[in-house]
């Protein structure tokens, strides 16, 4: 799964990367689109404009006035026509019929354009853009004059192409990106908007109608298609990131969950094993006692009470097992119930010893019981109680060890009764205190797991605590021995 994800990450990367690729690309084709449609009505706006004054230029240049030699026809035509801010008119043998004066870089300028222009030029109703040092010049020729056909060469007027042309035709055009015609050295003869910090996205060069011109197209700072293809590709990758983690806190938790069960399938396993065996042993001992005495193979009354009590000792061992057994299965389903009533807990506590007098003295047990005088009753369950205090002696006594003490003490601590159980025996390694009371778990030592028991012991001691609105704790350490302490309240209403 981790491969399979991490695959998936450098797919991913790469279509990402892909992806962002061809999304600059389409948004750079767009703006060029986009651009060269400006393009194409500013030239269209020119050509018409310029048509229109060529038929009046015409028409100034035929009268007969004109032909005569003066020139206020085509001084009052440019007046007229803002377009153009200078005017020339040069006949084909070489005479410049307009203006009437002229500076010699002027002439210059005639010179190199008469040697431009083919000779069809002047035969046909010609027109021509030609850049010049300060701007452009339409030149357009006249073939019907007199003597001959005539060329005018008229100078844009910058101004006027801006407010004339430039501005009405990119009204409405280019949504929020920027368009500014620049000059032939960058410059930006004309913007629609401020072009501040925007960023050039693509130029489109003029036709014929306005050489060395182009039209570029801005995007204003952080609107550029890189940007907004880098801030999806960022929300995408961080959409992805995110999964990738969801994908990994699933996996996590399903590898936890699946351990978990693997683990409590095998505690299960080992509880059905630890309980078997359990009752085998003193169901054994029960057997083998009853079966001498039946057969009247014991000498003697005192070894024959001495069988009897075996068999009683055994017979209590045994129920108190089965006694956890169906206990901790009603809990499991939810059915145990307990009938908790006002008792000193003292009897408990003897009851309870009594109960494991026999095996204690056997094994040579040093008991010290300590229980605090005059402690006031408590509301209890005497025989759930019983049954967590013996589960805790059970143990104190299995965990031994070398150790040959157990200590019971009562006490008041404030509201509650402070019931303490401890041991001299292998104790318990602190990174085990919180599982020990989990169904099942036994800790995992060879020490302990010589010995017998179901791991559910601690489980019901808990519960039983727990019922009684109080809580237990465990103090040890491995090799120092194991301290049970249980808290009950004095009263419910403290649970
Ligand atoms: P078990 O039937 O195994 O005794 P418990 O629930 O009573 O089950 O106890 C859980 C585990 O806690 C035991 O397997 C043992 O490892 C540890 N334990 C409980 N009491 C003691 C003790 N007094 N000294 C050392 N280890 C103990």
């Amino acid at each position: 799964m981790l491969l399979a994800s991490a695959l998936l990450a450098v797919l991913a990367t790469l279509s990402l990367r892909r992806w962002e690729a061809s999304a600059q690309r389409h948004v750079h084709e767009q703006a060029r689109d986009m651009a060269t449609m400006c393009v194409e009505k500013i030239e269209a706006a020119l050509l018409r404009t310029e048509d229109e004054s060529l038929v009046s230029l015409r028409r100034a240049i035929l009268t007969p006035e004109f032909s005569a030699g003066r020139p206020h026809p085509v001084q009052a035509w440019l007046r007229a026509t803002p377009l153009f801010d200078r005017a020339y008119i040069l006949s084909r043998d070489g005479s410049v019929l307009y203006p009437s004066q002229w500076s010699p870089e002027e002439s210059a300028v005639f010179t190199a354009l008469r040697a431009e222009i083919s000779p069809g030029f002047w035969e046909r109703e010609s027109r021509r853009h030609v850049p010049l040092a300060d701007g452009v010049a339409l030149l357009a020729a006249f073939p019907g004059g007199s003597p001959g056909p005539n060329l005018a060469v008229l100078r844009l007027s910058e101004p006027e192409l801006r407010r004339g042309v430039l501005e009405k035709t990119q009204a409405g055009l280019g949504g929020q990106s920027l368009l500014a015609v620049l000059d032939a050295s960058d410059r930006p003869v004309f913007a629609a908007r401020p072009l501040d910090r925007a960023q050039r996205v693509v130029t489109v060069p003029f036709g014929e109608t306005l050489p060395t011109w182009r039209l570029g197209l801005y995007e204003p700072e952080g609107l550029s298609p890189r940007d907004a293809v880098r801030r999806q590709a960022t929300l995408f990758a961080a959409v992805f990131v995110l999964l990738l983690g969801v994908i990994g806190v699933g996996l996590t938790a399903s590898y936890r969950l699946v351990r978990r069960e693997s683990e409590m399938a095998r505690l299960k396993s080992d509880f059905v094993a630890n309980v078997s065996h359990d009752l085998k042993t003193p169901l054994a001992l029960i057997r083998m006692y009853a079966e001498t005495l039946e057969m009247n193979r014991v000498p003697g009354e005192a070894s024959r009470r001495e069988y009897y009590s075996v068999i009683t000792r055994e017979s209590e061992r045994l129920t108190r097992l089965i006694d956890n057994v169906l206990d901790f299965s009603r809990i499991e389903s939810g059915a145990q119930r307990y009938a908790l009533m006002r008792r000193p807990l003292e009897p408990v506590i003897h009851d309870v010893l009594d109960a494991f007098r026999h095996p204690l003295t056997q094994a040579g047990f040093k008991v010290e019981v300590s229980v605090e005088r005059d402690l006031p009753e408590l509301p209890l369950d005497a025989d759930a109680l019983a049954q967590a205090l013996a589960n805790l002696v059970d143990n104190a006594i299995k965990y031994s060890g070398e150790g040959r003490r157990v200590e019971i003490r009562a006490g008041r601590a404030g509201d509650e009764i402070r019931l303490e159980v401890a041991d001299d025996g292998i104790g318990i390694p602190a990174a085990e205190h919180a599982r020990i009371f989990e169904k099942f778990y036994r800790v995992g030592s060879s020490d302990t797991q010589g010995r017998r028991g179901s791991g559910v012991g601690l489980t019901l001691v808990k519960h039983i605590v727990e019922a009684h609105g109080g809580r237990v704790t465990v103090h040890s350490d491995r090799g120092r021995g194991s301290r049970f302490v249980l808290y009950l309240p004095l009263s419910r209403g403290m649970a």
